[in-house]
């Protein structure tokens, strides 16, 4: 049963979270629950206490350091309103909403793929407003050369795909799970994709799409948090949420996520790009769109 939170309590915590922002100091991490029986531990930024939560439910008066404890179970809600809290989310324009992602990005050491070749970050390509987005593995060889997604032969492959939806390319938003070419276009590290990925989550919290559009594998499996084969998680919609980030947009709880073959895969087996083409109409449909007459992917 949770308890209701104490206004000033609530001021209080909401004036510390404030602070900690102001620093610069976006997310909290909640320490594990105690195991200890009638303990409820707190977690606020660097502060962590343990009481009795009996001596509440007797109805005995609380110090207010015990209030602020016992309060927890409602402050944790609170918590996670400040977990989702980026920098990005004062700014309505989604312009310099991305721009504030990509200044936080920096020269982003944060991974091994920092210092494994890459000649620049290649964050993201695109219209900031757009309904529909793209989300591939990561940058190949031309794609960190131009510091642009998808810009080589499998980008070629995903403008004609993009045409043959009727649409140019200009359109939608291009992204990709990790922004840095992994070396010799291996398959980015589950750790390397946990590292990044939490940007292309504010990027699409920003841009706000109808529909996504997973490229591959890696890009369904990590945006899905699930492990699966190509054959079982395409030919279906996903509802999806940008993990850890919410929009500042309140009438935008999330979207539709569609999961496809990666064009690189489609140049080395063409077989497929009838497949491809099935799940882009799929999408197609969603977004209430028709193809132009005689067009087609290939
Ligand atoms: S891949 Fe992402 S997390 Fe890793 S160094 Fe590049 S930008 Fe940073």
């Amino acid at each position: 049963m949770p308890h209701v939170l104490d206004p000033e309590l609530r001021h209080a915590l909401a004036a510390r979270i404030r602070y900690y922002n102001e620093m610069g100091i976006y997310d909290f991490y909640r320490r594990p629950v105690s195991s200890g029986v009638g303990e409820v531990p707190i977690a606020v930024g660097e502060e962590e206490t343990a009481v009795s939560t009996n001596q509440t439910e007797s109805g005995e008066a609380m110090s207010p350091r015990k209030a602020t404890a016992v309060a927890m179970p409602v402050v944790e809600e609170n918590i996670c309103e400040a977990i989702a809290l980026k920098p990005e989310q004062s700014v309505s324009d989604p312009v310099q909403a991305l721009k504030i992602i990509r200044e936080d990005l920096g020269d982003c050491t944060r991974c091994v793929l920092h210092k494994q070749g890459r000649k620049q970050i290649v964050f993201g390509v695109g219209n900031p407003t757009a309904e529909l987005m793209f989300v591939g593995e990561g940058p190949g060889a031309d794609e960190d050369a131009q510091g642009e997604p998808f810009v080589g032969r499998a980008g070629q492959l995903l403008n004609n795909m993009i045409k043959a939806m009727g649409i140019e390319r200009e359109q939608v938003y291009i992204a990709n799970i990790v922004k840095c070419r992994p070396p010799g276009n291996r398959t980015p590290e589950r750790e390397e994709c946990a590292t990044c990925s939490p940007f292309l989550m504010r990027q699409i919290a920003v841009v706000k799409p109808k529909v996504v559009v997973a490229l591959g594998a890696v890009a369904a499996k990590t945006l899905l948090a699930m492990n699966a084969s190509m054959m079982q998680l395409r030919g279906r919609f996903y509802d999806f949420r940008p993990a850890g980030v919410r929009s500042n947009d309140p009438n935008w709880d999330g979207c539709k996520l569609a999961v496809t073959y990666h064009p690189a895969f489609l140049l080395r087996d063409p077989r497929q790009k009838g497949e491809a083409w099935k799940d882009l109409q799929m999408v197609m449909k969603e977004l209430g769109m028709k193809p132009p007459v005689g067009k087609n992917a290939q």
